[in-house]
C-alpha cells in the first residue's frame, strides 16, 4: 500500500495550493516551483504511486488528466503554441513526489525533450 503525501492534503484542501481545476477524478494546481511561465501539475485523486502502479482500474482517471491537460492549456493561452506533458517515474526519471502526476508546462520554447 502506497503511503500518502503532500498531494493527498492538497486534493482534500487540507493544504494550500493553487487549484485551477477538480472534479471526481482529478485535481490540477499550480507548481510550487515552476520551471516554466505555466507549470501545472494534474494528479488523480486516488493515489497511484508511479506509472508503475496504473493499472486498467485507472484508465479512466489517467485519462480524464490528458483531456483536463488540454483544456487548461486553452485557459492558459498555451495551447496553441503548444506545451508538454511530463510523467516522471521513480529515480532515473526524477520522481521526487510519489503520487503520479503530469507536469503541464508551457509558455516559451522548450528545447529538446532531454536536457542531455
Ligand atoms: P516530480 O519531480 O515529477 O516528482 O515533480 C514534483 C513536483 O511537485 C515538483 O515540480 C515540485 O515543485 C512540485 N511540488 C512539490 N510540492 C508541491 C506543493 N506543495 N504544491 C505544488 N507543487 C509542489
Amino acid at each position: 500500500m502506497a503511503e500518502e503525501t503532500i498531494f493527498s492534503k492538497i486534493i482534500r484542501r487540507e493544504i494550500p495550493a493553487d487549484i485551477v481545476y477538480q472534479d471526481e477524478l482529478v485535481t490540477a494546481f499550480r507548481d510550487i516551483a515552476p520551471q516554466a511561465p505555466t507549470h501545472l501539475l494534474i494528479i488523480p485523486n486516488v493515489l497511484i504511486a508511479t506509472a508503475n502502479d496504473a493499472s486498467e482500474a485507472h484508465e479512466q482517471a489517467l485519462g480524464r488528466m490528458i483531456t483536463v491537460a488540454g483544456k487548461i492549456a486553452k485557459e492558459e493561452g498555451i495551447a496553441e503554441d503548444g506545451y508538454r506533458l511530463i510523467i516522471n517515474c521513480n529515480r532515473h526519471g526524477g520522481q521526487e513526489v510519489y503520487h503520479i502526476h503530469m507536469h503541464l508546462v508551457g509558455g516559451r520554447p522548450l528545447g529538446p525533450m532531454l536536457s542531455h
